[in-house]
């Protein structure tokens, strides 16, 4: 036995567990199980990060402050708000890190998305899971949870893995609502895929309690070189800045994010083509008899009738060569949440899923 101890909390946490990426004995097995674009990155990404294999041996900018003005052209904010982070996963934990220890809350919701809980956990402050209703965010619930000791509440809109999302007017209401010293991370990962939605940044400009947290992982197809970024009040950036290390972008994933946020044709070919196959394969699981809730983002929440007729579908689709991803560990065991491939990937999927549904009643 060793007298070595953790910090208190570390230990309650349980590593979070990314999509399986291979099926044993299957080569050209297709993974729809992390949200990943599957036509990848804009071609001006990929050319931004090539060429900074040329400069590999300098240290990158610290400020990243061509980064942020991309950004902030893009979406009309201001660049002195907005921080980056090596996936918004980190700007995730700074929040953790700066706004919550021990004896403290942070608040999220029942299929909210784990990388909170981990965070809340290695700070050795509370998570407080607040139920949904019907797989969709309750301000009401989550409103009836904060108390003294709450500091934060996170909310995914729209959230993995259900693909739900609540109005502009609810989360007014939550931002309005909350006790003065609590803050609300606005999680954006999936916000570029809802035409005219702006993820909150309005809400974040007429408030003092509200941040706003997106990526370049999802819509824009760079999960592999983790940007992330966020956008908040000045008081809030200002305290981010301080836990940031100086180097925690490389210069090839700060090229690649601003070449690609700069290529608005992609983007909005990508949206395009996910809001029309999502349509598509919700429609065609719903025919064989696999509900799902009306996903705003780039996955189905498809769900079965019990946890063993969901593992044995998904049991059935790897056998296929299809990787999807299992949801128990999100409190929701009778559910595979699978993601919006290429037209081929989503036809294999519906045919696949029919297969199994004939034989399974
Ligand atoms: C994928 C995802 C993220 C993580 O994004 P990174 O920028 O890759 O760290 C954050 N929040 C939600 C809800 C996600 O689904």
């Amino acid at each position: 036995m060793s007298n070595i101890t953790p910090q208190s909390g570390i230990l309650d946490i349980t590593p979070y567990q990314g999509g399986t990426a291979h099926v044993p004995g299957i080569s050209n097995a297709v993974k729809l199980s992390s949200n990943e674009n599957p036509f990848g990155p804009s071609d001006a990404a990929k050319e931004a990060f090539r060429k900074a294999s040329f400069t590999l041996h300098r240290y990158p900018a610290s400020d990243h402050a061509a980064l942020r003005r991309a950004i902030a052209e893009h979406h009309g904010l201001d660049p002195e708000r907005i921080i980056c982070g090596n996936g918004s996963d980190e700007i995730i934990a700074f929040l953790c890190q700066a706004y919550a220890g021990p004896g403290d809350e942070v608040i999220h919701t029942e299929h909210g998305f784990g990388m909170y809980r981990i965070s809340t956990l290695a700070n050795g402050a509370s998570p407080v899971e607040v139920r949904e209703r019907e797989r969709v965010t309750d301000v009401d619930a989550i409103l009836a949870a904060c108390n003294g000791a709450t500091k934060l509440v996170f909310i995914a809109n729209p959230n993995n893995p259900t693909g739900t999302m609540i109005g502009e007017g609810e989360i007014a209401r939550l931002a309005s609502g909350l006790p003065d010293h609590v803050l609300l991370v606005l999680d954006g990962a999936y916000a570029e895929y809802v035409e005219g939605y702006d993820g909150g940044s309005a809400l974040v400009e007429a408030r003092q309690n509200v941040v706003m947290t997106r990526t370049f992982s999802k819509l824009y197809g760079l999960g592999g070189l983790r940007i992330g970024w966020a956008y908040g009040p000045e008081h809030v950036i200002s305290v981010l800045g301080r836990v940031r290390g100086p180097f925690n972008l490389s210069s090839a994933a700060q090229a690649a994010a601003e070449a690609a946020i700069r290529d608005t044709a992609w983007a909005d070919k990508c949206r395009v083509d996910n809001a029309r196959w999502r349509g598509w394969l919700a429609e065609a699981l719903a025919e064989h008899g696999v509900p799902s809730d009306t996903s705003l983002a780039n996955f189905i929440l498809a769900r079965f009738a019990n946890q063993a007729e969901a593992e044995a579908c998904d049991d059935h689709l790897k056998s296929e060569g299809l990787i999807v991803r299992r949801v128990a560990g999100y409190n929701l065991p009778n559910c595979l949440r699978i993601t919006v491939g290429d037209e081929a990937s989503c036809r294999r999927v519906a045919h696949a899923v029919g297969q199994f549904m004939a034989t399974a009643r």
